[in-house]
């Protein structure tokens, strides 16, 4: 098949046989939905060739590629993307504009697909774009929600969720495929069986689903290569629905197609702590079960020799929840293709490797005994085997040391039996991955250290990244024009050559250039938030920004201390306004549900805003902005204008950050403690140009052995006290103490993440970050700087590293 012609004219007649055909309008009776609709399949139209021609090359290949399971992707809106890696923005633009359509306008139609809840799920995202524009054969599975990360709003400054229905206008990026559905099997019991003399199991499951396949393309940068992201929708069977419905009974059937569908209905909106809920082990085992299937029966060809299986495939489990597929994959070779169990564990253990994304052992899911055997009694059987067989390794080597043996059985015995899930992907996977240096050497040494003496090279590092084409290219479309007329094209595809920007830090007009990009920015930024939530950045404010979920451990309390404190200090009168360094605060941050902490302190955030922002002796020098419902589509908009990157989390807590990448790549200064990839961070861009705070991690721990009494810091730091004074008096609850008086009390008895601790350093590094400001040319040159040396943090570089150290898979030519 051919592609429409590249021309402003070619498109134009594409975009309006769309709007006929696929929308059934003419344009002049078409709504704002009928022409973003139009245009989406216009552009989906100049990939398609490109789409069936990588489809058939890599079928030809049959080379070794990677099958990224995911249960999260946070993708953010596909048009821009689309148009950017076909290089179809301009044609597009002018193409709308000659008839009469403001493309901006269209854009601001699509919803965008929050199939996921934070840094997990848009890191999916960039690794897929990089890998489509690195040119490796790649499948993303994952699921297909029908609701994805809620719509946050704001009553009375409390948080409120709304439902997502990204698809209620439906989605023009998808191609369903119902004819390569899969079917998955929940529940029932096994049976062994007599096979020629081979006692062999078979599971007898209760019930099945329909898995349904949408497609989504994943067109590289400027390469002519496109990828495909799969994921799953659920269906009730045929066959269940049948039976039922010749049973008479009309609304039984109903309901069953209901509790069918629900497995895809909605996204888990928990960050960082797992729900132990049947449904989402439901979800997880749905989605992994089909994409197993799917690899094996539609991508292999028929008759593959499945010993050879390590050759083409690796599947890389992104955090525990796709792990299922371990004793999934072990099933369907024994059980079904009747290979021996060692041969079928050989296999298994070369095709999948495991990413651990977290430090906080509360967030590591274990699935009760219990539960796992009634919904998958198959599973748990080979999940004890491939305990016993591990256990017995463990004892051949350290003998009957049974504390050992409890501490590395992937059967937890307390508070009750269940599976943890991250040792089993530890002992099956190839490799196991933190991801930022800090971590993973946290995992080895804190997390899992008897696997890693255990299995001596099995754990690895990879340091997360970012796109580069989404986050600088489209976020910040000036900034990257001002780079490409200093190095030419293609540092947005080796972003290493940022590096030559070095010399231009020091260059007058370049940093002029510089801070008047950084300017239009807020100013767009400020037009969008205007727009969107009545509100505005101050004019010649610094931008400080802390965009990110909402938990404690990432400690938005300590940034809002801060504020509290230069507030309290304007009122009492220590400070006068007109010495204050004018800030203008964004915070963007969605709290699970019921994480009831969280949501109070979003309600204190929000509470403190009103307070700062009408309080006349302020004299408008401080300002907090909270637009709610942060999503990537924000992100693009908020991270480009930012002066300063909060990124403030207590030392060995965040696993790596992605965002405080973004931040850096776009001119943003951080402030922030020695975690995650901050860590890479400061050493790439230097002391002078990062504000470095707070405990060390060794340092958090040798506070917690000494004993840590957060009331002691309240007592002998006046600056401190008067700030959580002020909260706890009511000042920001129109008098009311009671409102915010267990936000307090936490800090003050409990403070698991040691806000108080490191507030004084904070206080003192703020005051650096005013003192800083204070010269402009210096601190631009300073972002400059920050730009120039952190290509590293590009998800191309990240994919390299997964390339050389983990799945050995070449790009296809
Ligand atoms: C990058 C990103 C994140 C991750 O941010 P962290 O600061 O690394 O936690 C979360 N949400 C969105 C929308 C993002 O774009």
């Amino acid at each position: 098949m051919t592609s429409p012609p590249r021309t402003v004219d070619g498109f134009v007649r594409q975009f309006l046989e769309n709007l006929n055909l696929v929308r059934g309008v003419p344009l002049s009776a078409s709504s704002d939905n009928d022409r973003y609709q139009a245009l989406a399949h216009t552009v989906r139209d100049y990939l398609m060739a490109r789409w069936l021609e990588d489809l058939r090359r890599q079928r030809e290949a049959q080379g070794k590629g990677v099958c990224y399971l995911s249960a999260e992707y946070l993708l953010g809106r596909q048009l821009d993307n689309n148009l950017l890696a076909t290089g179809l923005t301009e044609i597009a633009t002018e193409a709308m504009a000659s008839c009469g359509i403001d493309i901006d306008e269209l854009r601001g139609h699509e919803v965008e697909p929050g199939l996921g809840n934070g840094g997990l799920g848009r890191l999916a995202a960039c690794f897929i774009d990089s890998l489509a524009t690195m040119g490796v054969p790649n499948i993303g599975y994952g699921i297909r929600y029908e609701y994805g990360i809620f719509r946050q709003t704001f009553v009375d400054g409390q948080q409120v969720e709304q439902p997502d229905a990204w698809l209620a206008l439906g989605s023009p990026w998808e191609f369903p495929h119902p004819e390569a559905a899969q079917t998955v099997s929940f529940g029932g019991h096994t049976e062994t069986y007599d096979d020629a003399g081979v006692t062999r199991t078979r599971w007898v499951p209760g019930w099945n689903v329909q898995a349904l396949p949408y497609n989504y393309m994943v067109p590289g940068y400027h390469n002519g290569r496109v990828n495909t992201l799969r994921l799953w929708s659920a269906r009730a069977t045929d066959a269940f629905d049948l039976r039922i419905f010749n049973s008479g009974d009309y609304a039984e059937a109903v309901r069953a197609q209901t509790f069918a569908e629900n497995i895809s209905k909605v996204l888990y909106p928990e960050d960082s702590t797992p729900q132990g809920k049947e449904l989402r082990l439901q979800q997880q085992y749905f989605f992994v079960a089909a994409s197993i299937k799917d690899f094996l029966d539609t991508v292999l060809p028929k008759d593959f020799d499945l010993t050879r299986l390590p050759e083409r495939v690796i599947f890389q489990l992104n955090d525990t929840h796709p792990v299922i597929g371990v004793p999934e994959l072990m099933r369907v070779l024994v059980d079904e293709r009747g290979l021996e169990w060692d041969a079928a564990w050989d296999i298994t253990r070369e095709c999948f490797a495991y990413t651990c994304h977290t430090l906080l052992p509360e967030a590591l899911e274990e699935w009760p005994v219990d539960l796992l055997g009634r919904l998958l009694p198959r599973h748990l059987e080979i999940i004890y085997r491939i305990n016993d067989d591990f256990l017995d390794e463990v004892r051949a080597r350290y003998g009957d040391d049974e504390m050992r043996i409890r501490n590395m059985s992937i059967i937890a015995e307390h508070p009750e039996r269940s599976v943890r899930m991250a040792y089993l992907a530890t002992v099956a996977g190839a490799k196991v991955n933190g991801v930022a240096e800090l971590h993973s050497q946290l995992l080895r040494e804190k997390v899992l250290p008897a696997f890693n003496e255990f299995f001596p090279g099995k754990f690895t590092n990879v340091t997360n990244g970012v796109t580069p084409r989404r986050f600088v290219r489209l976020a910040n479309p000036e900034l990257s024009e001002l780079i490409t007329s200093a190095l030419g094209t293609g540092w947005l595809t080796d972003l290493e050559r940022l590096r030559e920007l070095e010399v231009y830090a020091e260059d007058p007009d370049f940093r002029t250039a510089f801070g008047e990009i950084k300017a239009d920015n807020k100013r767009r930024l400020s037009a969008v938030l205007a727009a969107r939530d009545g509100v505005e950045v101050s004019d010649g404010h610094m931008l400080d920004v802390m965009v990110k979920r909402l938990h404690e451990y990432k400690r938005q309390m300590l940034k809002l201390l801060h504020i509290v404190t230069q507030y309290e200090a304007i009122i009492s009168g220590k400070v006068a306004a007109a010495d204050v360094q004018p800030r203008t605060f964004i915070f963007g941050a969605k709290a699970a549900p019921g994480y009831a902490m969280a949501k109070r302190i979003i309600h204190l955030i929000n509470a403190v805003g009103q307070v700062v922002n009408n309080d006349p002796r302020v004299e408008g020098r401080l300002k907090v902005i909270f637009p709610p419902n942060y999503n990537v589509t924000l992100a693009e908009r908020v991270i480009p204008a930012a002066d300063l990157s909060e990124q403030i989390s207590l030392a060995g807590k965040e696993a790596s950050g992605t965002g405080n990448m973004k931040f850096a790549l776009n001119g943003a200064l951080t402030i922030g403690t020695d975690d995650g990839a901050n860590v890479e961070i400061r050493e790439l861009v230097g002391d002078d140009n990062f504000f470095l705070f707070g405990m060390s991690e060794p340092e958090v721990e040798a506070l917690w052995a000494r004993g840590y009494k957060p009331a002691e810091f309240y007592q002998r730091d006046p600056q401190l006290r008067s700030a959580i004074d002020l909260i706890a008096s009511g000042a920001f609850s129109g008098g009311d103490r009671s409102v915010f008086e267990p936000v307090v009390s936490n800090l003050l008895y409990d403070d698991r993440f040691m806000v108080l601790a490191d507030y004084a350093t904070y206080i003192g590094a703020q005051a650096k970050v005013d003192a800083a400001y204070a010269d402009q040319d210096a601190w631009t040159r300073s972002a400059i700087l920050n730009v120039a040396r952190c290509g590293f943090f590009s998800s191309d570089r990240s994919m390299r590293d997964y390339i050389d150290r983990i799945w050995h898979t070449p790009p296809v030519l």
